[in-house]
C-alpha cells in the first residue's frame, strides 16, 4: 500500500523552507504595524452567500473556482478564495465602524481556489493581504501601495514594476460597459469562447484575456481614462501626484481592469519579470462599492494581496533560505548524565539560548559528528564523570578550546557565556 500524498495544487511547507515564510511574515508585521495596521484572523470558511455577494458571480473566482461544500447541518459552505469578503463581512458583524474613523487591517493565510496547478499557481495558496476601510482620500490608495512596496523593498526585491489604472466610478464605468460591448458586438465571432461569454456577463474582463487574437481586437478598443468623469479624473491625478511625492515610481495600464461595480478609482498589480507566466505578486485596488454590497453603509476602501508562493519564488532567487543554528549543542551519554542533559538544556533555554539536545544516546564521536553538522557555536558535553562531579565540558567548536566547570560556575557566568556566543557568531 503507497503512502497517501498530498491533494494536487497542495504542498507541504517544509522546514527547509520555513525560514522565507517567517522571515516575509515578520518584515509584513514590522513594516504593517509601523503604520498602525491590526490584524485580524476571520474564519478559513465562510457562508458561501458571501463570496457570491461579495466577489461576484460573474468572476471566475466564483464561478469555477470555489471549495463549496454543504455541511452535516446542510449549510452552504466555502473555503474562503480571498481575503477581503471575510474582513468586511467582520467589519460589519463586530461593529468595527463604531470606533469612527479609519480601519486598519491586515490579514495573513491560506486561500482555496480550484485552479490548475502549475508554477506559482495552486489549489492552497496563501496570502498577506491588508484593507484600509472608511476613507476614500486618495491619501489611503497611496498608503495602502507604498506600504506593499515597502514590504517588497525590504525583502530586497527591487525589479519589480507596479502599474496602475482607474476604473472610475459606477456611471464611468457604465458608460464605458456601453462602449465596450459596441466595440466588441463586430468582433464577436473572432473573441475566445471565454471572452464571448464575457461580452453580456462582464465585458471589462475580455480585456484582461491573455489569448492571443483577442489581444489584437483588445488593442483598439475603447480606453477606459477617456470615460472617466471629473470626479475620478481628480483623484487619479492626486493618486499619481501622491506616488511621485513618495518617489514610488509606476505605469498607467489602461486595461489593467477590476469587473465588478464595487470596485472604484484605482486598481494596481505589482508585477516581476523573473516569474514566467504568474508574474503578478500583489494585486489591489479601490473598492467603495463592497461595505454596501454586504449590506453596511456607503463606505469607501481601499485594500491589497500579495501571493506568498510567488513571492517565495523571487525571494529563492536571491537569497539561500534563513537556516535556525543552534547557540549550543548538547551531548551526553549514560542515565545519570543525559538525565541532567535535559535539565541543563531546559535552564539553558530559560536563559535566552538556542540549545539543542542530542537524544540519540550513540556514542560519543557520533553526537559530536552531528555537533558539528548542526553549525552549533559551542557543544557542551556530560559523560558520567561529569554527571558525577556536577561538571561539564564546554567546547566551542570552531577553536576547538575546551574547559572543564561546574554546573553552578556555567549558570553563574552564563551572562558572559552569551556574549562570547555572540562573538563567535559575527565572526
Ligand atoms: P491571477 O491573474 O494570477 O490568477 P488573480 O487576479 O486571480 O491572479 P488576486 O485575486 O488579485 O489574483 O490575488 C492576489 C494575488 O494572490 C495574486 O497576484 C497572486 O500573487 C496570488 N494568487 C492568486 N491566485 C493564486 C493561486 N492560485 N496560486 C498562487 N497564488 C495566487
Ligand atoms: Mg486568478
Amino acid at each position: 500500500m503507497g503512502t497517501i500524498q498530498t491533494p494536487p495544487g497542495t504542498r507541504d511547507i517544509l522546514p527547509e523552507e520555513i525560514g522565507y515564510w517567517q522571515y516575509v511574515e515578520n518584515i509584513a508585521t514590522q513594516i504593517l504595524s509601523r503604520a498602525m495596521y491590526q490584524e485580524i484572523r476571520p474564519p478559513i470558511f465562510e457562508q458561501t452567500s458571501l463570496f457570491e455577494r461579495g466577489i461576484g458571480e460573474a468572476t471566475d473566482v466564483v464561478g469555477k473556482e470555489m471549495y463549496t461544500f454543504t455541511d452535516r447541518g446542510d449549510r452552504s459552505l466555502t473555503l474562503r478564495p480571498e481575503g477581503t469578503a471575510g474582513v468586511v463581512r467582520a467589519y460589519l458583524q463586530n461593529n468595527l465602524y463604531a470606533a469612527g474613523g479609519v480601519q486598519r487591517l491586515w490579514y495573513c493565510g491560506p486561500m482555496f481556489r480550484y485552479e490548475r496547478p502549475q508554477a506559482g499557481r495552486q489549489r492552497q495558496f496563501h496570502q498577506i493581504g491588508l484593507e484600509l476601510v472608511g476613507t476614500g482620500d486618495p491619501r489611503g490608495d497611496v498608503e495602502a501601495i507604498a506600504l506593499a512596496s515597502n514590504i517588497l523593498k525590504s525583502l530586497g526585491l527591487r525589479s519589480l514594476k507596479l502599474d496602475i489604472n482607474s476604473v472610475g466610478d459606477r456611471s464611468d464605468r457604465q458608460r464605458y460597459r456601453e462602449a465596450l460591448v459596441e466595440y466588441f458586438l463586430p468582433y464577436k465571432e473572432e473573441l475566445d469562447p471565454d471572452s464571448q461569454d464575457r461580452l453580456e456577463r462582464n465585458p471589462l474582463r475580455i480585456l484582461d484575456s491573455k489569448n492571443e487574437r483577442t489581444k489584437e481586437i483588445n488593442q483598439n478598443a475603447p480606453n477606459i481614462l477617456q470615460y472617466l468623469g471629473d470626479n475620478s479624473q481628480i483623484h487619479f491625478e492626486q493618486v499619481q501626484q501622491l506616488l511621485g511625492d513618495l518617489g514610488i515610481e509606476y505605469n498607467i495600464n489602461p486595461c489593467l481592469v477590476r469587473g465588478l461595480d464595487y470596485y472604484t478609482h484605482t486598481a494596481f498589480e505589482i508585477i516581476s519579470d523573473d516569474l514566467g507566466a504568474q508574474a503578478t505578486v500583489c494585486g489591489g485596488g479601490r473598492y467603495d462599492g463592497l461595505v454596501e454590497e454586504l449590506g453596511g453603509n456607503s463606505t469607501p476602501a481601499v485594500g491589497w494581496a500579495i501571493g506568498m508562493e510567488r513571492l517565495i519564488i523571487l525571494l529563492k532567487q536571491l537569497q539561500s533560505s534563513p537556516v535556525r543554528v543552534p547557540d549550543i549543542y548538547l551531548v551526553s551519554r549514560g542515565e545519570a548524565a543525559e538525565a541532567q542533559g535535559l535539565i541543563l538544556a531546559q535552564k539553558l533555554r530559560a536563559e535566552g539560548l538556542t540549545v539543542e539536545l542530542d537524544m540519540s544516546g550513540s556514542a560519543f564521536g557520533k553526537q559530536f559528528k552531528r555537533a558539528d553538522r548542526s553549525g552549533a557555536i559551542a557543544c557542551l558535553i556530560l559523560g558520567e564523570e561529569e554527571a558525577v562531579n556536577q561538571t561539564v565540558q564546554l567546547k566551542w567548536l570552531q577553536t576547538k578550546e575546551q574547559q572543564t566547570m561546574t554546573q553552578t560556575e556555567l549558570f553563574n557566568q552564563v551572562g558572559e557565556l552569551r556574549e562570547q556566543l555572540g562573538r563567535h557568531r559575527k565572526q
